[in-house]
């Protein structure tokens, strides 16, 4: 029987450990390639113009790589429900293989087309490579529940077996046995959508800060492993100066988009670790950054609701004030605070932050200072970040606003003693504010306070040239710790708290309300809030 077949990429825009695509050429006599993409909905997304570059450079490697297999990549206009009934007649197709995505939208989606393929006659093959471990088996061994605290996760990921090895990039000889016939109209068929033809201007588009791709991607994890004091870092992401620039060896946006296999970074650093500590097994905290993205998988995977407050039940339900105006002053840099603003603007214009800025913005508009929701913020983010993740994204924003998964409990962030900590010099807001350019380093993260002769010599006065100072941070997160606290006075109240209750005790499997250690969270509370209190003082911030 001929096999004709056709992989269809979505994340894992790469050739290398992908067992899906493997399985795509094995014993095939055709095999295409196939990207679908809707140009009418892109518009309509909520998908900023860098990660839709960031996108099409990567489909770009994608097919270049392709080409030097004597293949192409085939990008189909439209939505798969639509198309595939087309493609499937057309090219007799007989087997169709993608990577499994483990988020509810995903598997919806290919819940249908599976359906679809089988009304067809078509085998489908859906192989998992997006992640380490399978996370319904993470969930299997936590009695059928998501594990809530990130130590819980850990115990259990500790019981089960190494992730699978990665599979080797795939290869001419492999291709050349299913070669397929590319028509000279290929390009006009099957092109790479410009940025244009998916609604985008472009004049004065700077050039992207971060390339997109597979190449870019195995080129930064080898700069990455050169480096052998950053396995020693990795464990702990530390913060300075130079931290908050886009650095050459980042990975998140490569690992968001499948460009890098997560396996593939799992086992360089191992190997790495092995060789360097004479071949002792790593401990699992060496792969915490990679743990924390399947910790949040696994959170999300059975609950569509993981993006929302409304129906979501790991989500404390919050009473977050409405205000559009506040949250398109964060949302543009424009909150008075240059910290905050420096950052929002690094966001808007290169894609990528810190994950300490992350902390820093995140913290400011929820809980800290502004006491808008979580959900308006992740929205925001989902925008403009290059590495934007429906799980890691929505599971950071419910961590930072103190939603769910109660770890660093009430850690609150000052505007000004934060950045300023970070950053001494204040160079990195000279880089993304330029009005403050000429500010002394004494009052760069907080204008405000200088002295008029000074603003005046900066050539930039506060309220004139530079947006004065949102809130008063003092009495904005004095307000928000007493609302904190009477959230969670109540929730102590609510019976249904089992869930809550296990991030606290993530050996145990049911908790009375009663044992809730609600005295420990005012402890933290009051803490952080003196502290924070102090500090601020000592900055007259808001004065
Ligand atoms: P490294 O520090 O070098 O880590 C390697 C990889 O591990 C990363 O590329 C990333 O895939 C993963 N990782 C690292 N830290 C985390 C973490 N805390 N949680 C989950 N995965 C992690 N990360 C995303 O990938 N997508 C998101 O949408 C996202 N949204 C966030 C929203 C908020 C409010 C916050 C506070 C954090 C968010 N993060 C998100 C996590 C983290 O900030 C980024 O993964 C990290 O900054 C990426 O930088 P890096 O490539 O240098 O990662
Ligand atoms: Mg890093």
């Amino acid at each position: 029987m001929v096999v004709n077949s056709v992989h269809w990429f979505r994340k894992g825009l790469r050739l290398h450990d992908n067992p899906a695509l493997q399985e795509a050429l094995n014993g095939a006599d055709t095999v295409r390639c196939v990207y679908i993409l809707d140009p009418w909905f892109a518009g309509a997304a909520n998908v900023g113009i860098n990660r839709w570059r960031f996108l099409l450079e990567a489909l770009e490697d994608l097919d270049s790589s392709l080409k030097k297999l004597n293949s192409r990549l085939f990008v189909v206009r439209g939505q798969p429900t639509d198309v595939f009934p087309r493609l499937l007649k057309e090219w007799k197709v007989t087997r169709l293989t993608f990577e499994y995505d483990p988020e509810p939208y995903g598997k919806e989606r290919d819940g249908a087309i599976i359906k679809m393929a089988q009304e067809f006659g078509v085998e489908t093959v859906v192989r998992n490579s997006h992640t380490l471990y399978n996370l319904d088996r993470i969930i299997e061994m936590n009695n059928n529940s998501p594990p809530l605290t990130f130590k819980r996760f850990q115990t259990i990921v500790s019981r089960l077996e190494l992730p699978r090895r990665p599979l080797p990039p795939i290869t001419q000889q492999q291709m050349d046995k299913c070669r397929t016939k590319i028509a000279d109209n290929h390009d006009q068929l099957y092109s790479i959508p410009s940025l244009e033809e998916l609604g985008f201007r472009t004049e004065g588009l700077p050039p992207a800060i971060w390339q997109g791709g597979e190449s870019e991607a195995l080129d930064r994890l080898n700069k990455h492993l050169d480096k052998k004091v950053w396995v020693a870092n990795f464990e702990h992401p530390r913060v300075n100066t130079c931290s908050l620039y886009a650095s050459p060896t980042g990975l998140s946006p490569f690992l968001r988009f499948g460009c890098l296999s997560c396996r593939v970074l799992y086992y360089n650093l191992r190997e790495l670790y092995m060789k360097l500590r004479k071949r002792c097994s790593p401990p699992l905290s060496l792969f915490g950054q990679l743990l924390w993205r399947e910790f949040f998988y696994t959170a999300a995977t059975n609950n569509p609701n993981f993006d929302r407050m409304d129906g979501n039940p790991i989500c404390v339900q919050i009473p977050w004030d409405q205000n559009p105006e506040a949250l398109a002053k964060w949302a543009e840099g424009r909150t008075g605070f240059p910290w905050i603003d420096a950052i929002m603007t690094q966001l808007r214009q290169e894609g990528w932050i810190h994950h300490l800025a992350r902390h820093a913005v995140a913290c400011f508009l929820t809980r800290g200072d502004l006491w808008i929701s979580w959900e308006s913020g992740m929205k925001v983010f989902e925008e403009l970040l290059l590495d934007a993740d429906w799980s890691v994204n929505a599971g950071s924003w419910m961590w930072l606003s103190c939603s769910a998964f109660f770890q660093q409990f009430f850690h609150c962030y000052c505007p000004v003693g934060f950045g300023r900590r970070t950053d001494p010099s204040g160079d990195y807001i000279r880089r993304y504010i330029p009005i403050l350019k000429d500010y002394p380093n004494r009052y760069i993260y907080e204008p405000w306070n200088a002295p008029e002769s000074v603003q005046k010599s900066a050539n930039c006065v506060v309220g004139v040239d530079y947006p004065k100072p949102m809130i008063n941070h003092a009495e904005g997160s004095r307000l928000n710790i007493e609302r904190m606290k009477q959230v969670y006075q109540q929730l102590s109240h609510y019976r249904g708290l089992t869930g809550v209750c296990n991030t606290f005790h993530p050996n145990k499997t049911s908790i009375q309300p009663a044992e809730w250690p609600l005295m420990k969270v005012f402890q933290y509370l009051y803490f952080f809030y003196s502290c924070d209190q102090k500090h601020c003082s000592e900055l007259s911030v808001g004065s």
